[in-house]
């Protein structure tokens, strides 16, 4: 398995691409910008067969009809799909054009979804929204806007709660082992180095 990476549009959301030896592969939060993921599709010859979303913010899920319109299986918790057909996707107030969806599958916390030959493991951390999500696949962590590089998402947005959000870290800081957490935004870092220099949840 290889893992792909695009910053995509002006909000610079990191897209993930878990692509196995047959080409397929699993997108983890596409972005906005479905030329991009084209582009990438084109150049490193794989294709998305499914999109799992993190939340329904429209900067990590903007192209995500476009990919299902392509094929694409699109994934995301049981409370955050209905955002993907409102405004709590975050678009109108962003001024941002968002093609509204319904998603293909919701899943809850411990349920492990199958797709291109992986298991990947769904962690509720509600916080940033209600529904926030993390994916868990071998020693890779992937976190959208719940855990960032010593920082944590904003939970000033509509249905963000700051002591869900402590507790969803904390939570993931719990998991026994060493993961490369992949987060939403920004840089790459390590469940470890969190663990150590993430003071965010000390607010608690
Ligand atoms: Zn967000």
């Amino acid at each position: 398995m290889k893992l792909y990476h695009l910053i995509t549009g002006p909000l610079r959301v990191n897209a993930y691409f878990l692509v196995n030896d047959n080409g397929e592969a699993v997108a983890i939060d596409g972005g906005e910008n479905y030329k991009k993921v084209k582009q990438a599709e084109e150049v490193y010859g794989f294709k998305v067969k499914a999109l799992l979303l993190t939340h329904a913010h429209f900067d990590h899920a903007g192209c995500a009809k476009k990919l299902q319109d392509d094929g694409a299986k699109v994934y995301i918790s049981k409370l955050d799909a209905p955002k993907l057909l409102n405004d709590g996707n975050l678009s109108g107030d962003f001024g941002r054009k968002f093609d509204y969806l319904t998603a293909d599958v919701t899943v809850s916390d411990g349920d492990v979804i199958d797709e291109c030959g992986l298991k990947i493991k769904v962690i509720a951390t509600p916080g940033h929204t209600d529904g926030s999500i993390c994916f868990l696949i071998d020693n890779m962590l992937f976190t959208g806007d719940t855990l960032f590089w010593e920082s944590v998402g904003r939970t000033d947005f509509p249905t963000g709660d700051r002591d869900a959000l402590v507790r969803s870290v904390k939570k993931l800081f719990a998991i026994p082992g060493e993961y490369s957490v992949y987060p939403g935004h920004e840089d790459f870092t390590t469940l470890s180095h969190e663990r150590q220099f993430n003071r965010f949840v000390d607010y608690d």
